[in-house]
């Protein structure tokens, strides 16, 4: 049985979230949208309290170790796909920061000096941690899903099947325009259809005449299977090994079609019904 349900509910914060769901087969799959995280504590009197209430924005910054978050997190943009086994993949912005380097690789450190020549402006991006805010963060699992190597991939004919969409969302989860000098946008997309469910998670980053890099994560289930596909690729270029204009480059889809693969992974997420009976 399938079913939608649209809520609006005011957390413990000051956040209103809109919330829309649907179940799918044994998947109970919602999404919460909401505003953006503030620059500042919003509720000093609440988080300087020797309890364990903080804001959004303490939380984050107790939690992370870089220094700077993207101009716009959207810390309650949740996407969540939950089994009645307890199984549970998750898709949040706390967690896909986490894995944003906090000290900077080489390929960083070469990337801003060939950008700061090019834009002395931009002297203060320069900093000792990953600027990009690069995550290949793939979601979040709950520890009874069995992550297993497989030779089985998606189907994309499958996926371009014109089939009764039931259920879709685009998420942002975060965005930072590197100070008008690119873009750095993850976010997240769901669509269930009568037969399956897809997500694709994308971390998209441009820096302006320097380079071009996307982490993909596609996650697919096809109803009465007990198992997720998941399929993370790593795509870079630099720019100047795109022969296309910067202009072209604006749009995520017009750029990662042409940009060479890295690293692609498939693997299954096995949801683990025993563990809870
Ligand atoms: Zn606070």
């Amino acid at each position: 049985m399938m079913y939608m349900a649209e809520e609006s509910r005011v957390d413990s914060g000051r956040y209103t979230t809109n919330s829309q769901s649907i179940q799918f087969g044994p998947w109970f799959i919602s999404y919460d949208v909401s505003c953006i995280l503030p620059s500042v504590c919003s509720t000093k009197l609440v988080c300087e309290r020797d309890d364990d209430q903080f804001c959004q924005f303490c939380i984050y910054s107790k939690e992370l170790k870089i220094p700077h978050f993207p101009d716009m997190v959207f810390p309650k943009n949740v996407l969540s796909l939950s089994h009645n086994s307890g199984a549970k993949i998750v898709f949040n912005p706390l967690d896909a920061l986490r894995h944003v380097a906090s000290t900077v690789e080489n390929i960083e450190v070469s990337c801003a000096e060939a950008w700061q020549e090019s834009r002395p402006d931009a002297t203060k991006l320069k900093k000792a941690f990953d600027w990009t805010f690069s995550t290949d963060y793939k979601g979040t699992l709950t520890d009874n899903i069995v992550i297993e190597a497989t030779n089985e991939s998606i189907d994309f004919e499958i996926l371009k099947k014109k089939d009764q969409i039931l259920f879709y969302h685009d998420l942002t989860l975060f965005e930072d325009e590197l100070h008008d000098h690119g873009v750095s946008k993850l976010s997240v997309k769901i669509r269930v259809m009568p037969s399956y469910w897809y997500v694709l998670l994308r971390y998209f980053l441009r820096v302006d005449d320097v380079l071009v890099r996307s982490f993909e994560t596609r996650m697919f289930h096809m109803l009465n299977t007990n198992y997720v596909l998941r399929e993370f690729t790593a795509k870079e270029s630099k720019a100047s090994d795109l022969k296309i204009p910067t202009a072209h480059m604006k749009e995520a889809d017009d750029v990662i079609p042409l940009l060479p693969v890295k690293e692609k992974t498939t693997q299954k997420l096995v949801v683990n019904i025993d563990q809870t009976s």
